[in-house]
C-alpha cells in the first residue's frame, strides 16, 4: 500500500515511511492511495472470526508487506490487550466502551500500535529514534505508556508545569527509563512551538531520528477502524445497522470509521458530536471552512478548533460536501448541556459519563428523537479522569479502578524553561 500527500506535492511511500515521517515533506497528510473493498459475505463471516484475527485481517492491506503478516498479527494481539464492551444504556442505546487501556483513554489504541509498528521499523534505522511530542495532557499518557520500555526509541514528552490533572501528570512522569518527561515552565502552545522548533533543525535531525507521534500519523490513524469493525462483530440485532456517535476533536477517530464504511463495513450513519468548538458543524451548514480559535470546555481533549483531519474525511468523498452530508452529521453540543444530560443519565440508569462521551451520548440521543432506530455512541474516556467535574454533578463517588491504584508513584521528569537552546542541549544527548 501507497501512500500519498492531500497536498499532492511530495512523492508517494510505503507505510513504513509514511509512519517514520509522520506527516509528507510538503505538510500535508498522508493518505491511502487505495482502499480495500470487502464483499457483503465477509462482514457475515466477520461475526465468526476472533477479535485480534478479525483486526489483522482488516489492517494488513494497509501495511501492505512493510511488516510481515505473523508480525502484524503480534502487534495487534499486543494493541488490543484489553476488552471494549459494549454496554446497553437503553432499547436503543448503547456505550462503546473505549476506555480500559492502561491511560484509561481510547488513545492507548492507536498509541499501543504504533509505538510496536516503529519498534520493528528501528531495526533498519542508523540512528536512534527519538519521539518528540508536546501534550497538553491526554496524549502524552498514551504516548509514555504505548512506548514504555520499547528498545531503540526514546520518547520526550513535553507538558505544561502546572496545567495537567494529577492523574495526568502521574501517567507522564511515572516511568522513567525510555520516558523522558519534561515540565515546561509555560503553556501548551510553549511546548508545541518547541517541539515544531526542533524538527525544523537541521544539526538536531542529522543526530538523531526525530519523529512524532501526533494523532495524524498513519499508525495512530489507521488502527482506530478497529473499533468500528469490534462494534459491529459485537452489534446484537443483527438485522438493523446502527447509528456511530463519535466524540470528535481532530476528527481522526469519526475518520477511521468512515474509512471503514468505505471498505463496506455496514454503519446506518455517523455523527461527529463536537463541544462548543463547531468549526465542522458551521462548515456541514455553511459548505464555507473557517478554522476557528479553539475554546477551553469541560472536554477538553476536544479543544481543536482546526481540525486537521477534515482534509482526510473529504478525500474520502472526492471533496464532495454533499455525498459526505449523506453519510455524516456534525453537531455542536455546549457545557450547560452536557453537564445536565450526565446528572439525568446517572439519575436515571445509573451509568457515569465522562465530558466526552457524553457529548457523544447527547447528539445521539437527540437525533434518535427524530430516527426510529438504535444506536452506539463512544466512551472515549473513564470518567475518574474528570472527576472533579463530574462528582459534583452527579452527587456521588467514581468508583476508582484498579489500574488507578496501580499508577507507579516515582516521578521522573526535569523542569525546562521556554526557551529552545535549552530543549536542543537536552536533545543532543541522544546524538
Ligand atoms: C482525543 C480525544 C477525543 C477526540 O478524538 P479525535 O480523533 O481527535 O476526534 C475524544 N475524546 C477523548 C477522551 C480524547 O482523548
Amino acid at each position: 500500500m501507497n501512500y500519498y500527500s492531500l497536498k499532492n506535492a511530495s512523492p508517494e511511500v510505503d507505510f513504513r515511511e509514511a509512519t517514520l515521517r509522520g506527516q509528507a515533506p510538503d505538510g500535508g497528510l498522508y493518505f491511502p492511495r487505495s482502499i480495500p473493498h470487502y464483499p457483503e459475505k465477509f462482514f457475515v463471516d466477520a461475526r465468526k472470526i476472533p477479535d485480534v484475527e478479525l483486526a489483522s485481517l482488516i489492517i494488513k492491506p494497509f501495511i501492505g508487506g512493510a511488516i510481515p503478516c505473523d508480525d502484524v498479527e503480534e502487534i495487534v494481539a499486543e494493541t488490543l490487550n484489553f476488552p471494549l464492551p459494549l454496554v446497553p444504556l437503553s432499547d436503543q442505546i448503547f456505550s462503546l466502551e473505549l476506555f480500559h487501556g492502561n491511560t484509561l483513554a481510547f488513545k492507548d489504541v492507536g498509541a499501543r500500535f504504533m509505538s510496536r509498528c516503529l519498534r520493528y521499523f528501528v531495526k533498519s534505522i542508523d540512528r536512534r529514534i527519538v519521539v518528540l511530542v508536546a501534550t497538553s495532557g491526554d496524549t502524552g499518557g498514551a504516548v509514555a505508556d504505548g512506548f514504555y520500555d520499547i528498545p531503540g526509541i526514546e520518547v520526550v514528552i513535553l507538558f505544561p508545569s502546572g496545567k495537567v490533572s494529577r492523574v495526568q501528570e502521574l501517567q507522564l512522569t511515572g516511568h522513567g527509563k525510555n520516558i523522558h518527561a519534561l515540565e515546561v515552565a509555560g503553556n501548551f502552545d510553549d511546548c508545541q512551538r518547541l517541539v515544531k522548533t526542533a524538527f525544523r533543525d537541521g544539526e538536531l535531525n542529522n543526530r538523531a531520528f526525530l519523529t512524532s507521534a501526533n494523532s495524524i500519523n498513519v499508525a495512530r490513524w489507521l488502527p482506530q477502524q478497529f473499533f468500528y469493525y469490534l462494534a459491529y462483530k459485537h452489534w446484537p440485532y443483527e438485522g438493523s445497522v446502527p447509528v456511530i456517535s463519535v466524540p470528535s476533536g481532530n476528527f481522526g477517530n469519526v475518520c477511521a470509521g468512515l474509512l471503514a464504511q468505505s471498505s463496506g463495513l455496514p454503519i446506518d450513519h455517523f455523527i461527529a458530536a463536537c463541544n462548543a468548538n463547531d468549526t465542522v458543524p458551521e462548515f456541514m451548514r455553511s459548505g464555507v471552512y473557517t478554522a476557528k480559535k479553539a475554546v477551553h470546555t469541560i472536554s477538553n481533549a476536544m479543544d481543536v478548533g482546526d481540525p486537521s483531519n477534515i482534509q482526510r474525511v473529504l478525500a474520502l468523498f472526492n471533496n464532495e460536501l454533499n455525498s459526505l452530508a449523506k453519510v455524516l452529521s456534525s453537531v455542536s453540543i455546549d457545557d450547560h448541556h452536557t453537564r445536565q444530560r450526565i446528572a439525568e443519565v446517572f439519575n436515571k440508569s445509573g451509568y457515569i459519563l465522562d465530558p466526552h462521551g457524553a457529548v457523544g451520548y447527547v447528539a445521539l440521543d437527540d437525533y434518535l428523537e427524530s430516527h426510529d432506530t438504535r444506536g452506539i455512541f463512544m466512551e472515549t474516556a473513564h470518567p475518574i479522569k474528570f472527576s472533579e467535574e463530574i462528582e459534583p454533578l452527579i452527587g456521588s463517588k467514581i468508583p476508582v479502578p484498579p489500574i488507578l491504584e496501580s499508577l507507579p508513584a516515582e516521578h521522573h521528569s526535569q523542569r525546562m524553561g521556554t526557551d529552545y537552546q535549552e530543549l536542543k542541549e537536552f536533545l543532543k544527548g541522544f546524538g
